[in-house]
Parts: structure tokens; C-alpha cells; sequence
């Protein structure tokens, strides 16, 4: 039955006849819900699935964070707000975004290097727990601190001298932009505690997109190995222990979904060494792409249909304007091809294309020689596993298209 030319079965159900289901209804009554296209379209019913999937395995106490940068859509973010448990943001734009989702401020944290003095600012009248990535930011906290009569709350991000092995995306370990220098830490412990700052915990982050439960279960035990050893020099108890996330999902042939189920024994295993060693701390987890990437889908419109030399072309409406992951420009060693479709047409003939957005570049690729349905103008095409990373991620401006509408269905 499962004709769609997928690697990775996508979460996302379809008929017999390959017409996809978003939010059970059908993808071509939302292209015209729409009203043009490209679009994406997020499926509220994946998004709470895969949240109740992942209540079921991870320990009692260990707080679900939504990192927003994976899809800042703000329907979006306010669906999510009441199913996590904190929004993790990386920008004053962001805080605003999650604040006016609802989250509760004392689950809102702001990660992030470079903020700014206002930035900061922001987030102490806010209230909510600001991840410090410098010295710097510390001594402008203590600034504000003053000038506002509010005690900033802080967690410091640690750089550890480990790396999360099998990362898509490393952002730990040797010399990193992001976080304190593990060895350094034990000196700005001390000056938080000087300045009379809040000092809840401590913020480990080692890499995103990891499929290997085991490296992630090694980055989670030394995270934690790490946060004990450095607690000694803090000012205060330790209250929030973010470990991190980096769960990966399926996008490419071959790859296999994350068992989260050693996750979530390594974790217990964890929180009750927590609970012991680092009493009244909680632990969370913060998670971006694993929570919405698979909930989501890209449509475009095919305009044209082009043979060149033997090769098929299939140009739709849109590419890395909206989708620039999806062409394997968004930090991708190797490019290769996302899960796609043509909506419909399961029973159709088929044959080897590739599928083009209308940006005047040969960057503007969406699926290299693909094995697909043949396809005719006027068709929808699909690209699965759009939920994160997909329009705040894209250059819309360039080659000035249309930008792209966007439902939570
Ligand atoms: C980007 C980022 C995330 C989310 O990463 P995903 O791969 O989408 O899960 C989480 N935390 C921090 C600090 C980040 O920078």
C-alpha cells in the first residue's frame, strides 16, 4: 500500500490513492483552504502525539522544554505553550513570542551568545531564566539588576570539553561560540554569586540532530557528571539542570528513528542521582526539531515541466526561498533528499525526476533525480519532515517571491 516514494516513512497518513491527510483533512481541500500556494502545513494531531510519546518514556519531574527556534510560527508556539512544559527561546523577539503564547515565565529561558544590553533587559523584567554565554552578560546583568531592583535569574551555559558523538550540528565541546568554558566557570560561579545574582543551574547543550541513543545517553551522563563537579563552586544550590537535547529525526535513506526508550531509562537513572546528589534540582530536557519536524509538510505547486537532455525537471512555486533545508543548504555536509511526494497520484505511472524551485540558481533543488509519480502541471508536491527549520529558516527575500502561507491544521 505505501506507494509514496518516502525513505523514511513519514508520520503523515495518506489515502489509497496517495492524497495526504493533515489534521484528517485532505492536502488538496487545504491547498484551497490556502488559497495559493507554497505553504506549509503543521498537523496539530502529530504534535500532541509526539509529545504524549515522549511523556510516556521520559521520568516523572524531568521538565519538556520546546526549543522555539525549530518553528517560531506563533499559532504554533501557542499550541505548544500548553502542551510542554517551558519554551526555550534564543532572542528578545522570541521571548515576546513565547510570553504572548502563555508559557509560564518561571519555564521560559533565553539561550543564545551576544545578547544584547536590551535584550537582557527584557528578559530580567520578564522574569524568566537567562542562560549567560559570557562574562560579559553577567556584568551587564548586575547592571540591570540594579537599575531595575529585580534580581536577574541565571543559569550558566557550560561549553564541556566533550563532544556529542554523532551530532548532525555540533555546539559543545572544543573552542565554541556558545556557553563558558568549562574550566572557566568555576571563576564566573564565583563572580555571579559577587554581583548577587540569582544563580539557579546550570545550561549543557552539545549538538542537535543525533539518531544514536547511545551517544545521546553518554552526552546526557556526562552533562550531568559535569554539572555535579562544577555545583560545588556555585553560590547557590543548583534548581534547574538542562541537559540538553539533540534528538534527531529521520530526513535521508537510511536513517532510522531515535529509540527513545534507553533515553528515558538513562534519564531515570539520572533523575534519581539528581535527586540525591543535587536535591530540589529539576531536570530538563530541550527539544526543538523532535518535537515538530515530523508534524509538518512543505506544498508547493508544479508550474512547469521541462526535459533536458533526458532528465526530467519538475519546477514548482517554490524552493529554498521557503525551505532552504530542504535543498541541503542549511548546514548540510552532503546534500540529499528529503522524503517527498506528489500528492494523489499513487496509482500513477512513474519515472526518475528532479523537482526545482523558480530561483534563478542551481542551489534551488528540492529533490535530486527522485523516483516520483509522473507528475503534470497543476500537481501538488510534498516535502515531508518540514516542521522545523522550514520558513523562519529560509532566505524569503531573495529573488523576491511571494513569501509563503503558513496553517496549523
Ligand atoms: C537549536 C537549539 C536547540 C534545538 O535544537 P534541535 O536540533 O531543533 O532539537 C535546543 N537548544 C539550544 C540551546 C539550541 O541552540
Amino acid at each position: 500500500m505505501n506507494k509514496l516514494p518516502v525513505h523514511s516513512a513519514p508520520l503523515v497518513p495518506f489515502t489509497a490513492s496517495g492524497e495526504l491527510l493533515i489534521g484528517g483533512e485532505s492536502l488538496s481541500r487545504l491547498a484551497e483552504r490556502a488559497g495559493r500556494t507554497p505553504f506549509y502545513a503543521y498537523d496539530r494531531g502529530l504534535l500532541k502525539a509526539r509529545v504524549e510519546q515522549l511523556r510516556a518514556v521520559l521520568p516523572r519531574g524531568v521538565k519538556l522544554h520546546f526549543a522555539m527556534k525549530a518553528n517560531p510560527f506563533v499559532p504554533l508556539v501557542c499550541f505548544m505553550a500548553g502542551l510542554v512544559d517551558g519554551i526555550d527561546v534564543a532572542s528578545a523577539g522570541e521571548l515576546m513570542v513565547a510570553l504572548n503564547a502563555g508559557a509560564d515565565t518561571a519555564e521560559v529561558s533565553f539561550a543564545g551568545p551576544g545578547k544584547s544590553e536590551s535584550e537582557l533587559s527584557q528578559a530580567v523584567a520578564s522574569g524568566i531564566l537567562i542562560n549567560v554565554e559570557s562574562e560579559r552578560e553577567i556584568e551587564l546583568l548586575a547592571k540591570i539588576a540594579d537599575r531595575l531592583n529585580v534580581k536577574p535569574r541565571v543559569a550558566v551555559r557550560v561549553n564541556p570539553g566533550f563532544e556529542l558523538k554523532g551530532s548532525g550540528m555540533k555546539m559543545g565541546g572544543g573552542p565554541k561560540q556558545f556557553g563558558i568554558d568549562e574550566e572557566r566557570v568555576p571563576g564566573v560561579l564565583a563572580r555571579v554569586g559577587a554581583l548577587g545574582l540569582r544563580f539557579e543551574g546550570f545550561h549543557l547543550f552539545a549538538g542537535s540532530q543525533n539518531l544514536n541513543a547511545e551517544a545521546v545517553c553518554e552526552a546526557q551522563r556526562q552533562a550531568y557528571a559535569l554539572a555535579t563537579r562544577l555545583a560545588v563552586h556555585a553560590p547557590a544550590p543548583v534548581q534547574v539542570l538542562n541537559l540538553g537535547g539533540g534528538f534527531g529525526i529521520p530526513y535521508f535513506p537510511g536513517d532510522r528513528a531515535l529509540d527513545l526508550q534507553p533515553i528515558g531509562d538513562n534519564l531515570a537513572v539520572i533523575s534519581e542521582r539528581c535527586a540525591r546528589e543535587l536535591p530540589g534540582a529539576r531536570i530538563v530536557i530541550e527539544l526543538g526539531r523532535y518535537l515538530v519536524g515530523e508534524a509538518g509538510v512543505y506544498v508547493t505547486r508544479i508550474v512547469d515541466r521541462k526535459v533536458s537532455r533526458g532528465q526530467v525537471f519538475l519546477i514548482t512555486d517554490g524552493g529554498l526561498n521557503h525551505h532552504l533545508s530542504a535543498s541541503g543548504n542549511f548546514g548540510q555536509v552532503i546534500r540529499k533528499n528529503y522524503p517527498v511526494a506528489i500528492n494523489g497520484k499513487a496509482d500513477h505511472a512513474r519515472e526518475v525526476a528532479s523537482v526545482v524551485g523558480p530561483l534563478c540558481t542551481p542551489l534551488d533543488l528540492l529533490a535530486d533525480r527522485v523516483d516520483l509519480p509522473v507528475a503534470d502541471v497543476g500537481d501538488l508536491f510534498v516535502v515531508f519532515q518540514s516542521g522545523a527549520y522550514g520558513a523562519s529558516a529560509s532566505p524569503q527575500a531573495f529573488l523576491g517571491h511571494p513569501p509563503c502561507a503558513e496553517m496549523l491544521v
